[in-house]
């Protein structure tokens, strides 16, 4: 009998597992093995999308990855949206796409796309270990082929390095998937954290539970790196929400000191239309400067802005010179702000880095170096952006992985 194990219960390997042994057509040839350090399976999966899981995107693109997104595209078109919804769907459970596309189960809980996979899992006769730690990965020869042996002690035919990156080590993953690979002989793009938000340099408190849609540029070095829009969250220790996140990767990535955001507070206008704004409010309005702008914006913004311009916001605003409102035009439309770090894996949702891709098929997910030995999911070096990216590449990578060993079987069988 053929044995694999997948090492890793998350996203990407129990979607290996169902493939895997959905694909073998002569089930009692094989033996499925799921080894996952935790006492469960899954539970990154209960937290994503706030608890509603976003498990894919039907806008999926290249473009939403990053890291070795050529790599990523045979799995991705393999297996896109259309055909994990399916996946899904076999298994009883049903979804609802919003208006950017964003899937989630029509249940609205995270819990019930995990339950769909383990309860698939358990149907198939996949063996599930849990509190097993893999930390040590090897090869043997043997007259059958070459054998994956696992913690010295456990011998398969094939092992699938699922065991995800390195953000939000709560939920079990702190790394292990590069040791294992090393220990493979493979080479790690360095991880960073990705999806995160980030500290700024001296930046007020005050500011703090703000929100406020922005169009917001990644400046380093001077350079324009990248360009987004959407609602900023202003938090205690700098900036966070969807289009910080989504740049968060090239400040982890970059050796830079020189960066900022610099973010646009009124996006819905353009700079002439903010100065001739401002000059009607300076004609209209005798009223303080801390009150000026709350006509467009968070009142607290205002204040920051003013500050920022170095208007006291106790002044009126019919005596501003024409030279505050230039400043103040100009700053509305973009605020400068320095960038410290981006904030550590603990906070992360994904990681950027990983598995080489380049050593790996990117039909099958198996190693040009180790026979037998495949690996997929968050552990590879691709990243993507907010709104369900991220496990579609989980889900597609493990899939792929998993229809590969189980045609291998079948292969095998006809020979
Ligand atoms: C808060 C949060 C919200 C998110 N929301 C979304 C979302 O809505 N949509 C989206 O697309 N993506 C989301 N993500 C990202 C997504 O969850 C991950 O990219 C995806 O789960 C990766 O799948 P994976 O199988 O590679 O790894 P994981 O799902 O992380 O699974 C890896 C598993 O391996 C186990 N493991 C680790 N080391 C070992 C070992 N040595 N031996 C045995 N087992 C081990 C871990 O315990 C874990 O169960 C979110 C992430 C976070 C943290």
């Amino acid at each position: 009998m053929f044995k694999a194990a997948i090492i890793g219960g998350g996203a990407s390997g129990l979607a290996c597992a169902v493939e895997l042994v959905n694909t073998v057509k002569n089930k009692d040839d094989v033996s499925v093995c799921v080894l996952e350090k935790l006492p469960r399976v899954g539970k990154k999966l209960l937290v994503t999308g706030n608890g509603r899981c976003n498990l894919t995107n039907l806008n999926t693109g290249l473009s939403a990855y990053r890291g070795d997104r050529e790599f990523a595209e045979t799995a991705l078109s393999h297996f896109p949206p259309e055909s994990n919804i399916k996946f899904f769907n076999a298994m009883g459970l049903y979804t609802r796409a919003d208006e950017e596309g964003r899937v989630y189960p029509l249940s609205n809980q995270a819990s019930s796309v995990l339950d769909a996979l383990r309860f698939e899992c358990a149907r198939l006769g996949v063996h599930t270990i849990c509190d097993y730690r893999a930390v040590h990965i090897k090869t043997a020869d043997s007259a059958s082929g070459q054998k994956i042996i696992i913690n010295n002690r456990e011998r398969f035919d094939a092992a699938v390095i699922a065991c995800g990156g390195k953000a939000a080590k709560v939920h079990g993953t702190d790394g292990d998937s590069y040791d294992l690979l090393k220990m493979a002989g493979h080479r790690v793009i360095p991880p960073v954290p990705a999806l995160v938000s980030l500290n700024c340099e001296n930046f007020t408190k005050a500011l703090k539970g703000v929100r406020s849609v922005c169009k917001v540029k990644l400046i380093i070095d001077g350079g324009q790196v990248y360009e987004n829009y959407g609602e900023v969250q202003f938090t205690d220790y700098g900036l966070s929400g969807i289009p910080i996140m989504q740049l968060s990767r090239f400040v982890s990535v970059s050796p830079s000191n020189d960066i900022y955001v610099a973010l646009d507070t009124a996006p819905d206008f353009d700079s002439a239309q903010i100065r001739k704004y401002l000059a009607r409010r300076r004609e209209a309005d005798r009223g303080l400067c801390e009150n000026m702008l709350g006509g467009i914006m968070h009142k607290q913004l205002c204040i920051e802005l003013m500050k920022e311009c170095s208007i006291a916001v106790n002044s009126r605003v019919n005596e501003l010179s024409d030279c505050d409102l230039e400043r103040l035009a100009a700053t509305i439309k973009n605020w400068k702000i320095k960038i410290k770090n981006a904030r550590g894996f603990d906070f992360a949702q994904v990681t950027a880095g990983g598995a080489d891709c380049s050593q790996f098929d990117s039909a099958t997910m198996e190693s040009k170096l180790v026979k037998n030995l495949y690996c997929c999911g968050e552990a590879m070096n691709i990243d993507g952006d907010c709104g369900g990216y991220n496990l579609q590449w989980a889900f597609s990578s493990g899939r792929a992985a998993g229809r590969a060993i189980g045609e291998r079987i079948n292969n095998a069988e006809n020979k």
